[in-house]
């Protein structure tokens, strides 16, 4: 006998990947230019050049001992220091270097949170369309997930919603801004809502509701747009963030849990985030990255190429006929399906090898998401053929 949960999540389709899958297969057989895969949300900027001349200069300058060598469990201190002094001068918030702890990336981060809150019958908030990785964390966890419906028509929060979801065992509120899969960005307004109604609720009923903020894209902004810093608007909210998206590093697994000092109980919180890393398995994120993330604290991405492509698919698609909320931030774009009907567009769309992915993971129904971390290139070989499964949609 094995573990039925983590069996069952072991042989679970994962339906991003399989698209993905197919579209490789589909290459092979037809050529790169006869295929228009939008389904991943893998970096398509490059590293900066400076994180790759760090990653030389410390392996070249630096003891290979210690280059590679374990750090401590919350991360080594260069990089705690440097995580600290940026939010601090950027945010105006004092923020420690032991108010942070290094992970490998948000995914764990997040794990850890949620572990770190769990108790008796505790439940978790998440807002739909949500990263779908939230709700295998929050029932592996221990946590009730529950689940919230945005305000669709510009993928805010629904204030009512969420306050009629929130009860006695609510332990946290998910807040993902930027959002994946929406693009959308959350509004101080709505912060502010989120904030009022949290306060309000968390002394009801006797014990903070926390937010966990999970920011990987928190720097991947367009039209000079700002990403508010959520501990500033209230503050018992432990942010989980990551450099896979704003310093295109998915794959070197790096991030942090970041818990201030007014967060309520903030010592504890921050033990039982280092204690539920440990129970993951966590030892130390990456010596090497951590130090070349260190050189680079301060690099903000050059989002030229995304925001290129986002306007290109946007004006495109909308052109065409498709609804979709105009995205601020992140690489996706969350599209109406013609008529509502997502399995109808998908179908017409992969016989074509236009793929997408199916909004059901994400949490609601009638969409789907293009991931425009892509060619340019690819987007403008793509738009004749998203017209003509329209046109084939919508007539008569
Ligand atoms: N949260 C969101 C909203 C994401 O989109 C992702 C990855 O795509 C993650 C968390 C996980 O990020 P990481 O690669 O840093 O674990």
């Amino acid at each position: 006998m094995v573990n039925q949960t983590a069996h069952r999540l072991g042989t679970a389709p994962n339906e991003i990947r399989q698209v993905f899958e197919y579209g490789r297969q589909q290459a092979k057989l037809l050529g790169e230019d006869k295929v228009y895969d939008f389904s991943l949300g893998n970096p398509s900027i490059p590293a900066p050049h400076e994180l790759n001349q760090a990653i030389h200069s410390i392996i070249d300058t630096e003891s290979s001992i210690r280059v590679h060598g374990y750090t401590s469990g919350a991360g080594g201190d260069l990089l705690r220091e440097a995580v600290a002094a940026n939010l601090t001068r950027r945010f105006g918030k004092p923020i420690r270097p032991q108010n942070v702890f290094i992970t490998c990336g948000a995914a764990p981060a997040l794990l850890a949170a949620m572990i770190a809150l769990h108790t008796d019958e505790s439940e978790i908030i998440t807002i739909a369309p949500y990263f779908t990785e939230y709700k295998p964390f929050t029932e592996v966890s221990g946590n009730k997930f529950v689940l919230v419906p945005a305000d669709m028509e510009h993928f805010q929060v629904n204030i009512p919603a969420l306050e009629a979801a929130i009860n006695e065992h609510t332990q946290a509120v998910i807040l993902n801004s930027p959002n994946n899969p929406s693009g959308a960005v959350l509004t101080e307004e709505t912060l502010r809502k989120v904030a009022e109604l949290l306060t309000e609720k968390s002394a009801l009923y006797g014990h903070p509701i926390y937010i966990l903020a999970d920011e990987p894209y928190r720097e991947l902004v367009y039209d000079g747009r700002k990403v508010p810093f959520i501990p500033n608007i209230y503050k018992d909210t432990i942010v989980c963030y990551s450099w896979s998206k704003s310093l295109s590093l998915p794959g070197e697994r790096i991030g942090y849990v970041m818990v201030a000092d007014d967060v309520t109980d903030s010592q504890n919180v921050f033990f039982a985030v280092a204690g539920a890393a440990r129970m993951c398995g966590h030892v130390c994120a990456p010596s090497l990255m951590q130090r070349a993330v260190a050189a680079c604290i301060d690099r903000m991405p050059d989002l030229e190429a995304y925001d290129v492509n986002r306007k290109l698919l946007y004006n495109g698609l909308t052109e065409i006929g498709y609804k979709c909320v105009r995205p601020d931030g992140a690489f996706y774009l969350f599209v109406q399906a013609p008529n509502g009907d997502t399995r109808a567009f998908i179908e017409k769309a992969t016989a074509r090898n236009l793929l997408v992915v199916d909004s059901k993971p994400f949490g609601v129904e009638g969409y789907f998401r293009l991931g425009y971390c892509v060619s340019k290139e690819m987007i403008e070989r793509a738009l004749p053929v998203f017209r003509e499964v329209y046109e084939e949609l919508c007539a008569g």
